[in-house]
C-alpha cells in the first residue's frame, strides 16, 4: 500500500450534525486509517471546520474532495499538501441546493426543475444521431421550440425532416438558437464548433454537451459570456426516446463548466426535464469527473477490460486443447446471461441465481484474475486519462486520419473468437431450422434412427431424457 505521508483534509460546512455525519459517512465508507480528527469553529457563525489526517494517495484524496464538495451543506473541501489538480481548476460544480440520495451525490428530480425555462427559448440540436434524434424529439414533445443543425445533404437531414423537425445548416441553427446542444461525434466536435458554432456565440447564449471530453481537455474553449453545461443521459439515444414516450425517462448527469448567467444550473435542469431525464433523476457531477470516469469505465471495464478478458479466457481454453466452440460458449456467449442478472439486481442478485459451485469459484478466484498487478495497471490507465495523455494520443490519431485505429480494428476482426463466433452462430441458426425440430420428433418414432434408439432406451415415457453428452474432447 501507500507509503506517502498522511494527508490532511479540511472541510468547511454548515454547523449541523447531519452535514457532519454525511461527511464522516464518506470517510467511513473508504475504510481509511484516520490518524487525527478535529471539528472546530471557523470563527464564522454557522460554520464548522472538520479536519482529519489520513494515510492515502492523491487519487483517493481527489475523489474524496469531489465527494465532499457534493454534500449538501459543505462549503469548501481542501487538502494539504494541496491536491495536484485543485477542484477549482477541474471545474467542480458550484454549491447549489438540491436533493440527495443515500450517498452524498446530489440528485435532482422533476420537482426540483423549472419547466417554464423551456419556453421562450430556441433549442438547436446539432447532430441527429443516437442522442440527437432523441433530444430533439423529446424537447419538442415537451413543448420547446427545437431546430436541428446538420450538414446539408447528409442522411440524418432527411430523417429529421421525416420526424417533423425544422432542419438548418449548423451555422444557421446555431445563429437562431438560444441554447446549442452539441451532439455530433466527439472527434468531430471541435471542427463543427470552430467553423459553425463559435461565430454564433454571444453573451446570454448557452452551449451544451452530452459528454465532457472536448471541454475538459480544452479542445473547445467557449467565450466567457456563454453558459456551458452538460446533460449526459446514461443510456443510448433510442432508450432516451422510448422511455420518454413511455412516460418515464433515463437517468442523466448534470454539470456546469461556465455559469455566466448565474442560471446555468436551473437552465440545464430544465433541459433534463425536457428530454425526460429528470423523471428518473439527474446526478450532479463535474465535466472532469464525467469525462474521466467515462473514459476509465470504457477502457478498464466495459470495453477494453471485458473484450480482453473474453479473449484471454478463450485463448487459455483453446491453447489447452478444448474445442473453440466450447470456449466461445463458456467465455463469451454466456456472458449475456450473467450481465443481465447483474444489470437487474447487482452482483449479489447474480450470485444468488448461479450455482453454489459457480459462486464459490467466483468468490475464491476472481481476485486472482484481477490481481494486484492488474489493479496497478488500472491505476496507470486512470493516470493517463487524468494527465490528458490518452486524450492527446486519441486527438492526434484522429487528426492523422486514424490509420492505427483502422489497423487495430482490422486485426481485432481477425481474432479466432470472431471466426468461431460467426461459425457458432451459423450452426445455431441451422440447428434451429424447423426441419431440424420436426425431423428430431419424427425420427424418435423410428427405432432405427439415432433419436429412435434413444427413445427406445428411455426409462420413463413421461419424462424427457437428458440430452446425450458429447464425448470429452480433451
Ligand atoms: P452519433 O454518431 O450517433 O450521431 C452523430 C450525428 O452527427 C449524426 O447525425 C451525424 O450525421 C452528425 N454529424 C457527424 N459529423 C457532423 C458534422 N461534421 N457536421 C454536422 N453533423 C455531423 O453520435 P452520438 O452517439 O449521438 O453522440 C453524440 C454525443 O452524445 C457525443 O458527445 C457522445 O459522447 C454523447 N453521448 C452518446 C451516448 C450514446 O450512447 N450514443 C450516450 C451519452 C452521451
Ligand atoms: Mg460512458
Amino acid at each position: 500500500m501507500t507509503a506517502a505521508p498522511p494527508r490532511t483534509l479540511t472541510v468547511v460546512m454548515s454547523s449541523d450534525l447531519l452535514t457532519l455525519s454525511r461527511v464522516c459517512g464518506l470517510l467511513r465508507r473508504r475504510n481509511l486509517a484516520v490518524r487525527e480528527f478535529n471539528v472546530d469553529s471557523t470563527g464564522q457563525l454557522g460554520f464548522w471546520r472538520m479536519s482529519c489526517a489520513i494515510d492515502t494517495d492523491d487519487a483517493t484524496v481527489e475523489s474524496l474532495l469531489l465527494q465532499f464538495q457534493n454534500v449538501v451543506g459543505v462549503r469548501k473541501a481542501t487538502s494539504s499538501p494541496p491536491d495536484p489538480l485543485s477542484l477549482r481548476e477541474r471545474g467542480a460544480s458550484p454549491s447549489i441546493p438540491g436533493d440527495i440520495m443515500g450517498s452524498a451525490v446530489r440528485v435532482y428530480y422533476e420537482a426540483d426543475t423549472d419547466r417554464a425555462r423551456l419556453r421562450d427559448r430556441v433549442f438547436a440540436i446539432i447532430g441527429y444521431g443516437s442522442q440527437g434524434h432523441a433530444h430533439a424529439q423529446n424537447l419538442r414533445d415537451s413543448g420547446a421550440r427545437v431546430i436541428v443543425g446538420l450538414r446539408p445533404g447528409g442522411a440524418s437531414w432527411k430523417q429529421a425532416v421525416v420526424d417533423g423537425l425544422e432542419v438548418h445548416p449548423v451555422a444557421e441553427a446555431a445563429q437562431a438558437a438560444d441554447v446549442i446542444m452539441i451532439l455530433v461525434p466527439d472527434p468531430a466536435q471541435r471542427a463543427v464548433y470552430e467553423t459553425a458554432v463559435a461565430p454564433a456565440l454571444g453573451v446570454g447564449k448557452t452551449l451544451m454537451f452530452a459528454h465532457g471530453f472536448n471541454i475538459h481537455f480544452g479542445e473547445i474553449a467557449p467565450p466567457p459570456g456563454v453558459d456551458v453545461s452538460m446533460i449526459a443521459p446514461k443510456s443510448p439515444g433510442h432508450l432516451v426516446r422510448s422511455e420518454y414516450q413511455a412516460g418515464r425517462g433515463v437517468p442523466a448527469l448534470v454539470a456546469i463548466h461556465q455559469d455566466a448567467s448565474a442560471n446555468a444550473l436551473p437552465n440545464a435542469l430544465a433541459y433534463a426535464t425536457g428530454i425526460g431525464c429528470a423523471r428518473a433523476g439527474v446526478l450532479a457531477t463535474t465535466f472532469a469527473e464525467e469525462t474521466e470516469t467515462d473514459l476509465f469505465g470504457e477502457q478498464a471495464v466495459l470495453c477494453g477490460g471485458v473484450t480482453a478478458l473474453i479473449q484471454a479466457g478463450f485463448e487459455t481454453l483453446t491453447d489447452a486443447g478444448y474445442a473453440p466452440e466450447m470456449a466461445y460458449f463458456e467465455c463469451l456467449h454466456e456472458l449475456k446471461l450473467i450481465v443481465d442478472l447483474i444489470y437487474r439486481g447487482g452482483l449479489g442478485f447474480m450470485r444468488h441465481s448461479i450455482s453454489d459451485t459457480a459462486e464459490y469459484g467466483d468468490l475464491t478466484r476472481g481476485d486472482r484474475v484481477i490481481s494486484p498487478a492488474v489493479r496497478e495497471e488500472m491505476r496507470r490507465l486512470l493516470a493517463d486519462i487524468r494527465s490528458g495523455a490518452f486524450a492527446k494520443e486519441w486527438i492526434a490519431e484522429c487528426r492523422a486520419g486514424a490509420p492505427r485505429f483502422a489497423e487495430l480494428r482490422r486485426k481485432a476482426q481477425q481474432h479466432p473468437i470472431e471466426q468461431v463466433g460467426r461459425f457458432a452462430e451459423l450452426r445455431r441458426k441451422a440447428q434451429q431450422h424447423p426441419i431440424e425440430q420436426v425431423g428430431a420428433r419424427l425420427r424418435a418414432m423410428m427405432p432405427w434412427t439415432e433419436e429412435g434408439k434413444r427413445a427406445k432406451q428411455k426409462p420413463a415415457p413421461s419424462k424427457q431424457p437428458p440430452p446425450e453428452r458429447e464425448a470429452a474432447r480433451a
